[in-house]
């Protein structure tokens, strides 16, 4: 398609949007007393307009129930995670079985190095990412002195190339390679966060799992956002915030996968809770712990019933439209919003650059070499919710649940005045 930059082309494409009717789904905050453009899905998910109810109920069935809501709430809240696992299944490429609910990211993280980073002398490396984010990076530096080894020798970073904002694959499988029997783990972000580059998951499973690694998956900017097969790729695990394109609420609860080779296991080195336990027999209060056959085997206290309604809000969502849908849009829009930045810098005789490589999801990030916060500043004052990262990169998000495409060509046009009037 050939794209205009104009409010008539920009309307044109939003009447014929097969998701245009789910911006009535959401709240927007509001600037200037109109509705912000929100680029920060990435960040933290808009407020579906549903997600209120959810919660409503389950603090009237609290209010009604009390303890009686546990089993004889509408949803009853001892089984209630389970209601996401089939929805988050088929976001993620996994069987529900394959799928829990609980804590949050970087918690889950390190309670799943638990089961999946077993060092010995000889194996004991782990490979991630360069700047990874630094949840991810702190919380492999503490599991890796916690087996008693030093982080300069454990961890090993695929890097990018001298002058180059993108990862090479060829290069990170290269890297599993080399360190070989060495290789304890692949960990890395499924989407980087800040370059918005979509990793070749299945390439990187497949040769950490040749050299006899496990592998595991970050997966905090790529569930909700890109397609994602974790089962067939054979991964071990992962785990995903939900708060960012998962629209479920600050700070909100995390899923995890564990692939169905290593569920149903008692001799796995685990954390465990009385959440984990079959749950036939789990009010027997028994000294044993007996598995579930399920991921939740790694859940270990009864989940927080109010976060986890705002996130089956948002999960019905997803499950609605489809992941085909959103990524057809989404294709569609940062495309739009692509030619819209160039054809602005080319108006303005600006020099920005779009670092994201073409393997992306919904985020451009753009590095501003002309330009320095003002701007940033300038957006946000305008109603422009974009995200700022040092040293000058703002990363904009354009969700396809929740943006039009006449919000392209308005960020357009205010980017335009911020840079000219400077
Ligand atoms: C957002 C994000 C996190 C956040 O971790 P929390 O434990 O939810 O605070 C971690 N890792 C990555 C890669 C992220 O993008």
């Amino acid at each position: 398609m050939t794209f205009q930059n104009t409010l008539e082309f920009a309307q044109q494409l939003d009447a014929t949007d097969a998701l245009a009717q789910y911006r009535n789904e959401f709240h927007y905050p509001q600037v200037n007393a109109k509705d912000v453009i929100y680029f920060t899905g990435n960040s933290l998910g808009l407020q579906p307009k549903r997600a209120q109810r959810f919660v409503d109920e389950v603090m009237k069935d609290w209010r009604d129930l009390a303890v009686e809501g546990h089993f004889y709430a509408d949803k009853p809240w001892w089984d209630y995670h389970e209601r996401l696992a089939a929805g988050l299944g088929k976001l993620v490429g996994a069987k529900p079985k394959e799928i829990s609910v609980m804590n949050t990211l970087t918690v889950n993280l390190h309670l799943l190095m638990v089961s999946f980073y077993k060092p010995t002398a000889k194996r004991f490396k782990i490979l991630c990412e360069e700047k990874a984010f630094p949840s991810d990076q702190y919380m492999l530096q503490s599991q890796v002195r916690f087996h008693g080894f030093d982080p300069k020798d454990a961890i090993v970073e695929a890097k990018k190339r001298e002058g180059e904002h993108a990862w090479r694959t060829e290069d990170i499988l290269q890297k599993i390679n080399e360190v070989g029997d060495e290789l304890a783990l692949v960990l890395m972000g499924g989407v980087n966060y800040y370059n918005g580059q979509v990793l070749d998951m299945k390439a990187i499973t497949k040769a950490g799992k040749s050299v006899g690694a496990f592998v595991g998956w970050d997966l905090a900017h790529a569930v909700g956002n890109v397609e994602l097969s974790l089962h067939d790729w054979g991964a071990d695990f992962a785990a995903w915030c939900s708060y960012k394109y998962m629209n479920s609420g600050p700070g909100n609860a995390s899923g995890i996968f564990v692939h169905e080779k290593h569920l149903g296991k008692s001799d796995i080195p685990r954390f465990e809770g009385w959440w984990g336990t079959k749950k036939e027999t789990r009010f027997l209060m028994k000294p044993e712990f007996d598995p579930t056959e399920t991921a939740d085997a790694w859940q270990l206290s009864n989940p927080p019933i109010l976060s986890l309604a705002p996130y089956l809000a948002s999960l019905e969502l997803f499950d609605e439209v489809g992941m085909e849908a959103l990524i057809k849009k989404q294709k569609q829009i940062v495309a739009y919003l692509e030619f819209i930045l160039q054809d602005i810098d080319a108006q303005v005789d600006s020099t920005f650059e779009i670092i994201t490589p073409q393997d992306r999801g919904c985020q451009l990030s753009v590095l501003l070499h002309g330009e320095g916060r003002s701007l940033f500043d300038y957006l946000m004052k305008q109603g422009v919710i974009t995200d700022w990262r040092e040293p000058n990169v703002i990363r904009l998000a354009p969700a396809p649940f929740y943006c039009s495409y006449e919000d392209m060509y308005h960020f357009g046009q205010i980017l335009k005045k911020g840079i000219l009037q400077k």
